[in-house]
Parts: C-alpha cells; structure tokens; sequence
C-alpha cells in the first residue's frame, strides 16, 4: 500500500530555481495544449519542446518531461475548456529525477545545477514506512521560507496484514452434523432431528384428522417449529461468530448446485424445513456486527478432496469416513471438507484483498492514508 512522508528540506535557491523554471515550463505547455486544443503527450512534445529548451535553457531534460506530464494531466482534468495559470511552485519527481536514502535521512534530486543531495529533516515516519520509493514531490512555500519534500512510499502488503495472523475458520454444513467448524468443533443435529421428527410426527397425525381444531393445531404447531429452528440457528451462528476468528468462510450456495450435491439432498430429506440459509444469513449479519469477513467458496471437491495432500477421488468418502486413496490419511468427513473449506477461504480471502488493494492504489497516487477494506465481494461461481 501506499503511504507518504513529508519531509523538510533546506530552504535552498537552487531549489527555489528549479521550481520557478520548472512552472515556467509547464505553463508554455498549458498555454500551448488550450490554444491547440489537445492533452495528448506527443502532441504537446511536438508543439513545444524547442520553445521550452530555448526560453529555459537549463532545465534538465527529464524535469521539462514532468513538467509536460503535469501538464497534460491538467489540461486532461480541466478537459481544455478553460485556460489554466499554475500557480504552485511545486515540482514533480519521479524514479530518474531522485533518489531517497532513508538510513543517511539524505535526498538526491534533480536540479538546475545537477544533480544536487540534500539532508532532510528527521521523521518518525521514516522508519515506520519502509519500501520502495517510487514518486516524490517538491513543494515550495515561499510565504514561510519553507521547503517539503512528500515522498511515495510502496510498503510491502505483508507489512499491513501478516498472512498468518489472519484467523481463517471454515464451516461445512452437514446432515448428521449441522455443521463442523476446521477447528474441530461439531454441532450435533441429534436433537433437532427429534425433536423436527417430533413435529413431524405430530403434523402428520393432525392433517390425518383433517377436522377444523386440527387444523388451528397444525397451524399453531407449524409456528412453533419454525421458531424452534430459528433460535438454534441463532445459537449456533452466535457461537460461530463469537470465536476469535477473522474471517469465516463458506460453501457457496448455489440453489442449482445444492440440488445436484448428495450432501444438500440429504439435508433436506432429514431435517425436514431445515434451512442451511437461514443459518447462513444469521452468520453473514452477525459476522458483519462484530466487523468480521465471511468468504464464500466454490462447494466443488470440497468433500472429496484430501485435507492433508489434495488428492481428490469419490471413493475418498464412505459415509461419515473420510479416508484418503493416496496417502490413508483419515478424519470425520465433514472435519475434512471443513478443512479444505478454510484453505480455499484463505486464498480466496488475500486474493480478494490484494485486488481491492490495487485497485485502490490505482486510483490514489500521492494521496496516501488509503486504509484497508474489509468490503469484499462475494465468491460467485462459474
Ligand atoms: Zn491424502
């Protein structure tokens, strides 16, 4: 990500030099690019190079180079509909124009006279930002005597969130198990398959009947169960997200999927109305609350595949037994498909945030303070 220091210079003339030449050839660029109507680089190279190199002479060539770029962009902004006068005295920097040393606090900048070092004054920030230098630029203030220099710095993303801190946790919903967390904890579904066989029995039993009290009964009992399955999910859901867990990730749903998957037929054979998306819903806003990341991922192999070397085979799975054909390693099925649930949320989750990441820095050159985004985009499948 992208941070920047300010640092302080020396209030030098040489730089005060460079600066003044530098907005004189910016602004033969500006005039140039309105009168002609254009921002395109060449164009403005073509138009005005000559002019720039003869009115001032001894402006390095790569500085009259920014000094265009900075103009183009401008006339780009402003989209050449109004005439632009500059009136900072700023200079822009850029990889071949300077050099920061942050161990000797000292900067090499592109000048008038040369290439010229300077001592910079010291900054906390220099330490706590450590990368790659990539822009920099130079601001004069000529009402305080004052000279800053606010240096681009590309620091590492390992630097901001450290891969193995991030606490992935994978959830896998199940039948015998409603679900099985990749930290070994189980939430059994003995009790609620009695108690829904409860229900079950009860509504049969009452439609048989088929009078009006039996009806209202059944209408009650239906109420009843509903609610019954609504405050275990809420309890399960409390107890997934109160653990200390950064992100939890899913197996994306996909209603034309869960059809197909043995797995979500089975869930719906026997628990009935048994809903693995209420349960999920309650996950997702609890997570949200707490400032949590949920990840969804692609539900494929994840139940066939081996947790500890990948192998993935169908006769991997009897049952509640998992059982891997290439290395014998064994677990509780829904233990294992938790597993590679949090692997693939994992990788899902940094690829999520390296991309928001990029995009962002994209966006923001020398703005710095760009913070993380926990707003990732779900998991869609293909
Ligand atoms: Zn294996």
């Amino acid at each position: 990500m992208f941070r920047t220091i300010k640092l302080k210079l020396p209030y030098d003339r040489i730089l005060i030099e460079t600066a003044k030449q530098f907005k004189e050839a910016a602004q033969i660029v500006l005039d140039y690019g309105f009168e002609n109507k254009t921002f395109n680089k060449n164009k403005l190279n073509k138009g005005t190079y000559r002019s720039v190199r003869e009115r001032i002479p001894t402006l390095p060539s790569a500085l009259i180079q920014t000094a265009r770029d900075t103009a183009s962009e401008a006339l780009k902004a402003t989209e050449l509909k109004k005439k632009i006068k500059r009136k900072s005295l700023t200079i822009r920097y850029d990889n071949r124009t300077f050099k920061f040393y942050p161990d000797s606090h000292t900067v090499s900048l592109t000048t008038v006279q040369g290439r010229l070092v300077y001592p910079v004054a010291h900054s906390p920030l220099i330490d706590k930002y450590k990368g790659e230098y990539t822009n920099a630029q130079l601001v004069i203030d000529e009402k305080r005597n004052r000279i800053f220099i606010m240096v681009q710095v590309n620091v590492p993303d390992k630097e901001v969130v450290k891969k193995e801190d991030v606490k992935v946790l994978g959830i896998d919903r199940g039948v015998k198990n409603i679900v099985v967390l990749s930290n070994n904890v189980f939430f059994n579904s003995k009790h609620v398959r009695e108690v829904k066989g409860r229900y079950q029995y009860l509504k049969r039993k009452l439609k048989h009947l088929g009078t009006r009290s039996a009806h209202r009964k059944l209408k009650k009992l239906s109420g009843r169960e509903r609610r019954f399955v609504r405050d275990v999910n809420h309890v399960i859901s409390k107890n997934i997200v109160s653990l200390p867990c950064d992100v939890f990730a899913l197996e994306a749903l996909n209603p034309a999927y869960m059809k197909q998957k043995d797995q979500y037929k089975a869930i719906r054979k026997m628990l009935g109305s048994w809903s693995p998306s209420e349960l999920q819903k309650f996950i997702e806003y609890k997570a949200k609350d707490a400032g949590k990341t949920i990840i969804y991922v692609n539900p494929k192999y994840t139940s066939q595949r081996c947790s500890k070397c990948c192998y993935v085979d169908k006769n991997n799975r009897y049952g509640s037994v998992f059982k891997c054909q290439n290395c014998g390693f064994e677990l509780n099925a829904d233990l294992n498909a938790s597993r590679n649930i949090e692997v693939l949320g994992r990788s899902e989750y940094f690829r999520l945030m390296s991309t928001s990441q990029s995009l962002r820095f994209n966006e923001s050159p020398l703005t710095g303070g760009v913070e993380n985004s926990n707003k990732l985009r779900s998991f869609s499948e293909e």
